[in-house]
């Protein structure tokens, strides 16, 4: 019984760890801001596409699908830290799909309802680059899974 009171303790504190949401894009307000100049010259066209134009990459096309090394995923945009190689995993879903962000807040949540679906979008919260999206059918013990295109991100392998 109390084994199952501490585990029951465990899920609940799992479910307060929560990234920031907002209701529309303009209360968003990261704290890098640079115009669409700035960034097609810094990104170029492929990683603007995605990051600032909220584009997706052709599922299995990317370089951390497979990518399983142990290290850090952080921001193509801005450099923030967004995953570690210990929360990913294989969804075969054809992008690089995680479990939890690095740290509460460091991706911000927001209702998408384009290509007539209802999703969560995710950003960076440093810079607001497009990440992807996450959905509550993930198959670990936080259930979610972050569905994020391998051009918003970078690795770095830990030393
Ligand atoms: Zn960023």
């Amino acid at each position: 019984m109390k084994t199952y009171f501490l585990g029951l303790v465990l899920v609940l504190s799992f479910s307060q760890c929560q990234s920031q949401t907002i209701s529309s894009m303009s209360d968003f307000k990261p704290e890098i801001s640079k115009n669409e100049t700035q960034w097609k010259q810094e990104l170029g066209p492929e990683k603007f596409r995605i990051l600032r134009q909220k584009g997706t990459e052709y599922p299995g096309t990317g370089e951390y699908d497979k990518h399983f090394e142990t290290g850090t995923y952080s921001c193509a945009g801005c450099g923030a830290n967004l995953f570690t190689s210990d929360s990913k995993f294989d969804a075969h879903c054809g992008w690089p799909s995680f479990d939890k962000e690095i740290i509460d807040g460091a991706i911000t949540e927001i209702r998408d309802f384009s290509a007539g679906m209802v999703r969560t979008e995710i950003l960076c919260t440093k810079c607001g680059g497009h990440l992807g999206h996450v959905f509550n059918d993930g198959p670990t013990k936080t259930k979610l899974r972050y569905c994020v295109n391998s051009l918003s991100m970078t690795f770095e392998r830990k030393k």
